[in-house]
């Protein structure tokens, strides 16, 4: 094994057995996209899980959009799970009600509408089938860009999540996050060496072209880049400064609102009908 891969796996199993993200008794969902980041997290949490002999269940899933190019992105997952021996298990959202063709009409941005989808379907779909927990393959450049993004816009408190796990909380399962101290291009980099199946470049048309969301994130990534090719240990030490400013903010401001109940799904919500249940109310409007 090379130097990278051996020191990408150390860093990643400390990071699940520092904080505890797999343990006996677990059945842990991991979410596949199709790419090099959630692929490695499923990649290393297979390899924790069978070095150390931990009695516990992965089962990777994804979630099928439902756009055209959808079907090339399920192949992909389809080859990964197969990769490391496991099954997979596909949703398809036009099951629950979601026509993206219809969505993509609204007047909002279309990479929020399909956002919302995915983490309601996420969450809902793994702990109806028993998860305890919810694995994605979020990882160090994701929380650097967003802890930016909140700290320029005076919204610190939304980085209070930042943190490789999170507990359960009623209807709203754990997640855990093995990649939280490894960075984009290192994971990019370890499925290419361990020969990974995945898709080199995002298919969705929308993020390609004109997505503000999408360049001004290209913008931060070069950003840290620049920074970590002169300041070694850049991305460590900012995860372990984000992380530890995520829980004095959690500890400061607990969480004293109960989450509600969407009065349509019954899933949790902060008000009333929950964002999901919205979506598909201005989607039946759509002509
Ligand atoms: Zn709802």
């Amino acid at each position: 094994m090379t130097g990278f891969r051996e020191r990408y796996l150390k860093t990643v199993h400390h990071t699940i057995e520092r904080y505890r993200l797999v343990e006996p008794g677990d059945c842990i969902f991991v979410a596949l996209s199709g790419g090099k980041d959630s692929g490695s997290a499923l990649y290393t949490l297979t390899r924790y899980v069978e070095e150390r002999g931990v009695e516990c269940r992965l089962q990777p899933f994804h979630i099928n959009l439902g756009f055209p190019f959808s079907q090339r992105v399920e192949e992909v997952v389809e080859e990964q799970a197969e990769f490391l021996g496991l099954s997979l298990k596909v949703f398809h959202a036009s099951d629950y009600g979601v026509d993206m063709e219809r969505i993509a009409k609204l007047p909002r941005p279309i990479c929020s509408s399909c956002g919302l989808v995915k983490r309601y379907l996420m969450n809902r779909l793994p702990r109806e089938l028993g998860a305890t927990k919810l694995a994605t393959g979020h990882h160090a450049d994701d929380f650097i860009v967003f802890f930016f993004k909140n700290l320029l816009g005076g919204n610190l408190e939304w980085s209070s999540k930042f943190v490789p796990k999170l507990p359960t909380r009623g209807k709203q399962l754990g997640r855990i996050r093995p990649l939280f101290f490894v960075g984009g291009e290192e994971n990019r980099r370890f499925a290419e060496e361990v020969g990974l199946p995945h898709l080199k470049e995002d298919l969705c048309p929308y993020s390609t072209y004109g997505c503000g969301v999408d360049r001004s994130k290209r913008m931060w990534l070069e950003v840290i880049d620049y920074i970590s090719r002169r300041q070694r240990g850049f991305r460590r030490r900012m995860m372990t400064s984000i992380m530890r400013l995520a829980e004095t903010l959690s500890t400061q401001r607990p969480e004293t609102q109960p989450l509600r109940e969407c009065r349509i799904c019954g899933e949790p919500t902060s008000g009333e009908i929950c964002a999901f249940c919205r979506l598909l109310e201005a989607q039946r409007r759509v002509d």
